[in-house]
């Protein structure tokens, strides 16, 4: 048997603060002086699909 769980990685919301900007969206372009680009990893929005449930918030646990 198995079941759906809450997940403990996003709390549920299927995303997470993206690795890359740390939630921030924006980043320093390597090799200039404060000049900020949107973050690459997410699209300069900050947010990243939770790879832990794959962005549906829920996880499959076998009993
Ligand atoms: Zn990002
Ligand atoms: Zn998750």
């Amino acid at each position: 048997m198995s079941h759906h769980e809450t997940c403990g990685r996003c709390g549920g919301s299927g995303q997470i603060s993206c690795n890359l900007c740390h939630g921030t969206g924006r980043m320093v372009q390597p090799g200039s002086y404060g000049s900020e680009i949107p973050c690459p990893e997410c699209g300069g929005t900050g947010k990243d699909t939770c790879h832990a449930c794959s962005g549906s918030g829920t996880v499959k646990l076998d009993d």
